[in-house]
């Protein structure tokens, strides 16, 4: 495989083997700005890739209106090729999010639209190495020059794309997880659900906090309690419990994702058990304890799935099953990967080529 890809001119070449996530982007971005007072969303603009002008008042810098979204486009078998996978559920999650944080919803067809010409546009960027795709980032931002608390009446909708590489290129390897008690990332009522840049926020100090501890990512248990498993990282989370799949239930503070909601359909297509429940911290250590938990792993854009062999609660630490991937995490990352890919069959219709 040529290092160099054939995309790439001056400064910004770079290894396709190499690519990291998120610090590369590609030429062109999409933007649509929106005006209550003047008809609402205005006339899609492909510009090239540039920085924002705001006011130091635009007021997603003081309150945190914005929201975001994150997919991925694949090459495929032809040249010509542009394979999305399943990017209505995005498109329809970001204006769910949009409605929680007040902010104008955008006409699903024409977010497809430009999307797609967007990624025309920027073909030459899709790397083509086994693993590595473009990453898409549509958001949106509140940007009148405000200071009182009140939603605003302008916001700047962008895409940007980022070919981003291998989430696992030296193998699909298993991390470590820290249960933590200390913070709660969403509670009911808030914006757990939504996919906007606070729950980012108020994430990272745990986060660190596990880092220095030797860990991946964070457990987030419920905010009320603490009793039951919400969500991993910025991952859903499944567990294998006596070849149950159990999946956290969607209840207003766990971020519905595509990913989980692909796993669960193709566990179900597989006839294997499958239930979206509510799953108790006490019951996951039970089950390590006593030797039924087979397999932990997240769902997640990014990684697809990321397979987890230990995790650590209240200063005790549990080893998931043998401590390596287990087969269904396996099986899932693959069938997965495949149909993204259009290398295997597509039963369900995920994959839409946009080239
Ligand atoms: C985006 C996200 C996920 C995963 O959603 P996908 O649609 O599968 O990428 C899970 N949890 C959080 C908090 C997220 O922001």
């Amino acid at each position: 495989m040529a290092t160099l890809p054939r995309n790439r001119m001056g400064s910004q070449q770079y290894d396709e083997n190499k690519l990291g996530f998120g610090d590369i982007f590609t030429d062109n971005m999409l933007t649509i700005e929106y005006s209550s007072t003047d008809g609402g969303w205005q006339s899609p603009k492909i510009v090239k890739v540039q920085n924002l002008s705001l006011h130091p008042a635009g007021m997603i810098l003081h309150y945190g209106q914005q929201v975001f979204e994150g997919l991925k486009a694949f090459s495929g078998a032809k040249e010509s090729d542009i394979l999305l996978f399943r990017p209505d559920m995005n498109i329809a999650r970001f204006n769910r999010s949009c409605q929680r944080l007040c902010i104008p919803s955008l006409d699903p067809k024409i977010f497809m639209d430009q999307m797609s010409e967007l990624l025309r546009k920027d073909r030459d960027w899709i790397p083509r190495t086994p693993g590595t795709s473009l990453y898409i980032r549509p958001t949106v931002i509140a940007t009148d020059a405000h200071l009182g608390v009140r939603p605003s009446r302008t916001y700047l909708f962008f895409i940007i794309l980022s070919p981003v590489g291998a989430y696992y290129p030296e193998g699909f390897e298993p991390v470590r997880i820290m249960v933590t008690e200390k913070y709660a990332r969403a509670a009911a009522g808030g914006v757990g659900e939504a996919k906007t840049g606070a729950n980012y926020a108020a994430s990272l100090l745990a986060a660190e906090e596990a880092h220095a501890e030797g860990f991946t990512q964070v457990l987030w248990l419920n905010a009320v309690n603490r009793l039951s498993i919400e969500e991993v990282g910025t991952m859903n989370i499944f567990f294998r419990i006596d070849d149950e799949i159990i999946t956290p239930k969607l209840g207003g503070t766990i971020l519905p994702g595509v990913t989980r909601d692909s796993v669960i359909q193709l566990c179900k297509a597989k006839n294997m058990r499958v239930s979206e429940r509510v799953i108790s911290i006490d019951e996951l250590v039970s089950s390590a304890k006593s030797g039924k938990l087979q397999e932990v792993f997240g769902s997640g854009t990014a990684a697809v799935i990321s397979p987890v062999s230990h995790f650590r609660y209240l200063g005790h630490d549990y080893m998931v099953g043998d401590g390596k991937t287990g087969p269904i995490a396996k099986e899932l990352f693959d069938e997965i990967t495949g149909i993204q890919l259009a290398t295997r069959p597509d039963p369900f219709g995920w994959v839409v080529n946009v080239g």
